[in-house]
This record gives structure tokens, sequence and C-alpha cells, in this order.
């Protein structure tokens, strides 16, 4: 990380690290199979199918933590649409989880107490073929106050509420400026403790974390947490670890969430080096997710059981606190469940 040397203040428009600016990287992204095939020297004859609903987007600098040539890498596979996503398999559907009933008002989803989902964005800076928004009819362009309104509205009527996820979508596809005016009217709302931020940008544009957005987290009144997402340590290096202790040098906890991914991380020692890389860096490995079952996904899906037996393996070789819960989303529950 060389930001300490640049001269000037960063702007969002350049990032902390002088080089081009996050939005530029998002703006040169790789943006379809062949051209993801292409830049890894990998046959596309062989592997590669048009995306039919869910475009590619991979940052090239997630792009080159991928093994060129290697049609199976497990970075590869998250990322590229195959023929595999055709597959009709019964049970898995466009709305796994059932997030209609949960909405408070329009982008706002309330599943448990004391804290609030907001869908900040429907953006996003890659796209995961595994994920269940990938059926969502978002829109790519950004949101702002007036469409949060409702939700900031749901969140002030509701005292209970001491914590709001932003989500999306990807929160970190936003601006600063935007993201400040959200902070801004969060923090006006009395009873709000804590601003959680999922996303997955800084793994995949790790530039993302600049220094107006540490300045601006760091100067709120509500506690942040960040919840990033990986799923393989070849996904983290150490561009990712510097940008993320930019985090954790002003006092904001990283957590990681993971999902349990076949022919990606579905073996010991992949989610054993996974945890263990995290926890050398203070990152908390918060969750490993079961997969939603979502139409276009069965080719991931691992079968429960072997989840619960990878955990109980890595869980005598790691502290317990380096250990995920194991959980599921189950519509109409009170919390996520807990299967290991
Ligand atoms: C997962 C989720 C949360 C957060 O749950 P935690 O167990 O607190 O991490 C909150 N709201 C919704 C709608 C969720 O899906
Ligand atoms: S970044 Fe998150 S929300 Fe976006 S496609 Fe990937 S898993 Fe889904």
């Amino acid at each position: 990380m060389t930001s300490h040397l640049s001269q000037t203040k960063p702007t969002t428009e350049q990032a902390s690290s002088g080089r081009v600016s996050w939005q530029q990287e998002l703006k040169e992204a790789i943006r379809s199979a062949a051209e993801l095939c292409q830049f890894l020297h990998i046959d596309p004859a062989a592997i590669c199918a048009e995306e039919v609903d869910f475009p590619v987007l991979v940052p090239r600098a997630f792009a080159r933590r991928i093994e060129r040539g290697n049609p199976t890498d497990p970075l590869l596979k998250q990322v590229l649409a195959t023929a595999s996503e055709r597959d009709d398999v019964d049970g898995f559907v466009t709305d796994p989880i059932g997030e209609e009933q949960a909405q408070l008002a329009p982008g706002i989803l309330r599943k448990y107490s004391s804290r609030a989902l907001m869908i900040t964005t429907g953006g996003c800076a890659v796209h995961c073929r595994y994920c269940f928004r990938r059926h969502f009819p978002y829109s790519e362009s950004p949101s702002g106050l007036e469409q949060w309104q409702p939700s900031l509205d749901a969140i002030r009527a509701d005292e209970q509420i001491e914590e709001v996820l932003l989500s999306g979508g990807d929160p970190l596809v936003l601006p600063d400026q935007r993201l400040a005016q959200l902070l801004i009217a969060l923090a006006d709302i009395p009873h709000l403790k804590h601003v959680r931020i999922h996303t997955r940008t800084p793994v995949v544009i790790p530039s993302r974390i600049t220094d107006s957005l540490v300045d601006l987290l760091k100067s709120s009144r509500l506690k942040v947490w960040f919840v990033i997402h990986a799923n393989h340590a070849n996904e983290l290096d150490g561009e990712v670890f510097a940008s993320l202790s930019r985090l954790q040098n002003v006092g904001i906890p990283v957590l990681n969430q993971a999902v349990l991914l076949k022919g990606v991380n579905d073996d010991e020692d992949t989610l054993f080096e996974l945890c263990k890389r995290l926890m050398d860096v203070q990152i908390l490995p918060y969750y490993l997710h079961q997969l939603d079952s979502v139409a276009g996904a069965s080719h991931f899906h691992v079968p429960v059981e072997e989840g619960r037996a990878l955990i109980a393996q890595i869980r005598k070789r790691l502290p317990g606190y380096a250990v995920p819960r194991y959980v599921q989303e189950i519509a109409g529950e009170q919390s996520k469940t807990v299967l290991a």
C-alpha cells in the first residue's frame, strides 16, 4: 500500500493507491464469458457458455488471482457462466428464501428482531454465479436518498431496530458521497447504534477502501462493522489485506462470510486454509452459508451432512473463534438456522 506516499489527498475519483480509481477498475472489469476465457488463456469452446440472464462481471484485480489455463480454478468457477446454469433441477427456484414477506417498506427487510437489512443498490462489483440475487430485476443505477426515504422512515418508526445492515447488491458500489448522505441520515435516528456493511467489493477491487471512505466511517456516531465475502483463500491476497487493515486500524471489526460451494471450497484443507488465512489477519470467519436453492446454481450444491462433517474436521484444527457457524436461511425463522 502506498497511500501515504501520494502527494494529494485522494478523492473518490482517485484511488488511495495512486493508481486508477476504483470506479475506473469497475468500468474496465471483464464483462463476458468469452473475454474472461481469453484473459485466462482458456479454450472458450471447452467451457464457456454465454450467460443467459446474469451477465459475467469480473474486475481484473480478481481475475489476476485466477490461475491461467486452469478451467477448474476455484475462483473461476465462482464467476464464469457455464452450461450447468441452464439445468432445471427440482427445488431450485428463483426466490428461494421468500424475501417478499419480510419487507418493512420497499428496500428494507426485517426478518430478525433488533436488526434490519437495507437494500441500498442493486449493483455489485462482481457477479457470483451462485447468488440468489441473480434473478432479481435490479437496475444497475445507483440509489440515492430519495429512494432510501421509505427505508429510513421505517427504521425511524421502529425503536427496536438497533442495527442496520447495508446490503444490496453491494453498498460499496455507491460513491462515497452517497454513502456519506446515507450514514448521516442513519446517524440521525436516535435508537440506531450499529451499522453493518455487507460487501464483497474490497475482495474484488481492494482500492475501494479509499481514504475518504475510511474517514467517513471513522467519523460516524454509529459503530461500524464490516462483513466481507470470500470463499477461498486465493481470493485474499496482500492487496486485499492491506485495504482491510486500514479499516481495522480505525477500530472497525472485519468479519467474513462464505458460501459452501461444490468444487470451490467443499474440502477440509480448502476450508481450513480460508479460515486460517482470515484469522492470521484478525478477520473473523463469521458464517459459512449453506447455498440457497436458487435456480441456475444447483451444480454448486453440497449436502448438509457433508457440510457438517467438514466443520467437524476443521474444528479439530482451529481455535473456536476461527470456526465459522454453518448456517442456513429458512423462511419464517427468527434467526439464521445453525447447522453446525
Ligand atoms: C442474515 C440477515 C441478517 C443478519 O443476521 P445476523 O445473524 O445478525 O448476521 C439480518 N437481516 C436479514 C434479512 C438477513 O437475511
Ligand atoms: S457480490 Fe454478493 S450480492 Fe453481489 S452477486 Fe456476489 S454474492 Fe451476490
